[in-house]
């Protein structure tokens, strides 16, 4: 097994959609950022290549590069797991916690684990999506912004020609 920890951040901005774990939230502000700035799944990301020790999503999916202007994030989790499945590794579960004041979540987060399963290509049963307020404190109690923070676990997945990671090549 492998697993790696993610954390992300980003600032309210007027006339911007609010994408949340690949699902469009009716806000009336949504998140600044080169992509869809969905916070969610860039944590989602991040933990994914931690747990590969293959740096970060800045490293990977550029904010400096146009092709990326405006990409859907899922899109961004889709390569992600595609590298990891490269490797002889497949998803075992991920966990997230989005910290936010506003807006509530709860009726969002069916659809924000479905999205998520489908572009790690594993079961919702393997998507944890939780959310908390910080009782007004920091920049997300003074609804700034949004943060979110996750982990992802991966297992071997031995096939025909992967052998599984570390061995491959032995
Ligand atoms: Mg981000």
């Amino acid at each position: 097994m492998r697993v790696g920890i993610g954390f992300d951040a980003h600032r309210f901005a007027r006339g911007r959609r609010l994408v949340l774990g690949g699902v469009e939230i009716p806000h009336p502000v949504g998140l600044a950022g080169h992509s869809d700035a969905d916070v969610l799944l860039h944590a989602i990301c991040d933990a994914i290549l931690g747990a590969l020790a293959l740096g970060d999503i800045g490293a990977h999916f550029p904010d400096r590069d146009p092709a990326l202007r405006g990409i859907s994030s899922a899109e961004l989790l889709r390569r992600t797991a595609r590298l990891a499945r490269d490797r002889g590794w497949r998803v075992a579960n991920v966990d997230a916690t989005v910290i936010l004041e506003e807006p509530k979540i709860g009726p969002h987060v069916p659809a924000m684990r479905a999205a998520i399963a489908r572009a790690l290509g594993c079961g919702e049963e393997a998507v944890g999506v939780k959310a908390t307020t910080t009782e007004g404190m920091g920049f997300c109690g003074r609804g700034e912004g949004i943060a979110a923070a996750a982990v992802a676990a991966l297992a071997e997945a031995p096939s025909a020609d992967s052998p599984g990671p570390e061995r491959r090549g032995a």
